[in-house]
């Protein structure tokens, strides 16, 4: 008798599919995309290790994933040839929570609870193999690891625990076998599936086949059982080697969800074919939404490479600074070798090249997008700004770019406008662009920092991202204007005139005499001691009576606080 052992989900898996199987009804045949677009990552991953280990793919080099369906059983099983799961994998990958949007759905639920806000929204997140369990009772994985012996059945009706036992007979790959709900029963009709696979998956790059019974022929009386009829569903080939006037939205849609394990559209599509000193065809994408893995420290950029359509690597990072990591997509090269190792691909300097080409693409389109319409624009900037702001010290040859596409709010506009904006409306006699730094914007445009500015008239730019501390420092000026800090501002900011709400010029206040204001000073200092370093007289107050200001040269107060939250 073969063991059966059972095991219990992580305890976040059993509650993510306690709110799967309850409440993500509207949309639940994208399960299937989910274990087609899971299957062909499979088959990728085995091509890949093929190149290296020829061994593994016994003699067996096409790849295929197959539907077929059992109505007596009440069943749909997803079958593919790729690489399969050993007995541990299979315990780390179907029962845990193991990919970052996973995660991130778990975490989104947890913050949910707390708030007691609705749980429908979290149809946007992924959950990928645990998607089966909106529309099946019990689940079966069927699994060899290419190269192993002998395989699993993993098997769970997704309350709590699931088992595994040894399958002698299984064959390489995968194949996922969904006992249907009562009322998922549509799952099992041909031309559901049909429709599901064109509308999600077409895009997929290794055949779908449908296996359909075979015809009961009046004439055939034959007693060999009849052949299934086979039916491809999808295209079948890779996406971006099609021409972009062929593709329509909604596949590049499909694929964009696909490569990025995204639920969102795509904010921009790049897709350009490039000819040099290297051949190759990129397609990106920026998301609409954020991420949130974005400010993970083991969040790097994710485009995958592939070299003549042979999936080779995600984790290629050279292919775009750390600073666009929001992009998704596929570079495809025709130059590189197959056996190149992933080490020697992040060295290769035409990857180098790769790299600046489409960091400028991206750069130029960002640029075309904000002329086109701004409104856009700000969608993408609030979503994203604040990690391309990163390159505004990272780097250098970028810089000037960088700074165009940077929008800011400021004390005169609530709406983030661009610098080429506040330096055009610039007061006469302004010598510099002004910045205060802070957590809270409100809290900033009311400051006592900011009151001597406003009484002149002067636009101050809000910079709240903790990453501005970092950046201003690398950048002295911009569009020809030094940047400085407001903390900076003495006799240039008093030789301007004050004006009244309208921008007309106001008398000025009378000055406190001289020799008063000397006494108020000394008291001052003698109370404080050493608390502070000077007490100063200063022309950027206009209704406060003191404002604390950081020691030129020394950290501001904002980024004294961000450090010391960083070493806690
Ligand atoms: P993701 O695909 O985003 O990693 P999933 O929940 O869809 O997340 O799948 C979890 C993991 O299970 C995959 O990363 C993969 O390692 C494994 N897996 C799922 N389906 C298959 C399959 N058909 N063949 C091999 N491994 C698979
Ligand atoms: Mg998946």
């Amino acid at each position: 008798v073969m063991s059966e052992e059972t095991l219990s989900f992580q305890a976040e898996v059993s509650k993510l599919l306690d709110i799967v199987v309850h409440s993500l009804y509207s949309d639940r045949q994208i399960f299937l995309r989910e274990l087609i677009s899971n299957a062909s990552d499979a088959c990728d991953k085995l091509r890949y290790e093929g190149l290296t280990d020829p061994a593994l793919l016994e003699g067996e080099a096409g790849f295929t994933i197959r539907l077929a369906v059992d109505k007596d059983a009440g069943t749909l099983t997803i079958a593919d040839n790729g690489i399969g799961m050993s007995r541990q994998e299979l315990i780390d990958n179907l029962g845990t929570i193991a990919r970052s949007g996973t995660q991130a759905f778990a975490e989104a639920l947890k913050a949910r609870k707390e708030e007691g806000t609705d749980l429908s929204l979290i149809g946007q997140f992924g959950v990928g193999f645990y998607s089966s369990f909106m529309v099946a009772e019990k689940v079966e994985v069927v699994t060899r690891r290419a190269g192993e012996g002998h395989g699993w059945r993993w098997s769970s009706d997704g309350k709590g625990a699931f088992s595994i036992s040894e399958a002698p007979d299984a064959t390489r790959g995968a194949a996922i076998t969904l006992h249907l709900r009562d009322d998922a029963r549509e799952f099992l009709e041909e031309h559901r599936l049909r429709t599901i696979v064109r509308t999600y998956s077409d895009h997929i790059a290794i055949p779908v086949i449908l296996a359909l019974p075979a015809d009961k022929d009046d004439d055939d009386d034959s007693d060999a059982p009849a052949e299934p009829r086979l039916e491809t569903l999808n295209e079948a080939s890779a996406l971006w080697t099609r021409p972009r006037d062929t593709i329509t939205p909604e596949q590049y849609t499909a694929f964009y969800r696909h490569v990025a394990h995204g639920f969102d559209e795509p904010w921009h599509t790049l897709h350009f074919r490039a000819e040099g000193v290297m051949e190759y065809t990129a397609l990106l994408f920026v998301p609409k939404d954020k991420p949130f893995d974005l400010y993970t420290p083991e969040r790097k950029p994710r485009i995958k490479l592939y070299v003549n359509r042979v999936f080779i690597t995600e984790e290629c990072e050279s292919l775009l600074p750390s600073y666009l990591r929001f992009v998704r997509g596929i570079v495809d090269s025709t130059d590189l070798p197959l056996n190149v190792s992933r080490e020697m691909l992040q060295e290769d300097p035409r990857l180098r090249k790769v790299r600046s080409t489409l960091t400028r693409r991206l750069l130029d389109d960002l640029a075309k997008r904000a002329k086109d319409d701004e409104e856009e624009y700000l969608s993408f900037w609030s979503a994203f700004g604040a990690v391309l702001k990163e390159g505004l010290y990272e780097d250098f040859e970028r810089k000037e770019d960088l700074l165009k596409l940077a929008r800011f709010r400021t004390t005169l506009s609530p709406t983030p406008v661009s610098l080429e904006t506040i330096a055009g409306r610039m007061k006469e006699g302004q010598q510099a662009l002004y910045y205060v730094t802070g957590e809270d914007g409100d809290a900033l445009a009311r400051s006592p920092q900011v009151e001597g500015f406003r009484a002149r008239g002067i636009e101050v730019l809000l910079l709240t991202d903790p990453i501005d501390e970092f950046w201003v420092s690398a950048v002295p000026s911009a569009h020809d204007k030094p940047l400085r800090p407001v903390a900076a501002a003495g006799a240039d900011l008093e030789a301007l005139p004050l004006v009244d709400e309208d921008g007309a010029k106001k008398d000025e206040a009378p000055a406190t005499e001289g020799d008063k204001l000397d006494r108020l000073i000394a008291a001052l200092k003698a109370a404080l001691g050493d608390e502070v370093a000077d007490v100063r007289a200063s022309s950027r107050l206009t209704d406060s009576p003191v404002c604390l200001v950081a020691k030129e040269g020394s950290l501001s107060p904002h980024l004294r606080k961000l450090l010391s939250q960083a070493n806690q």
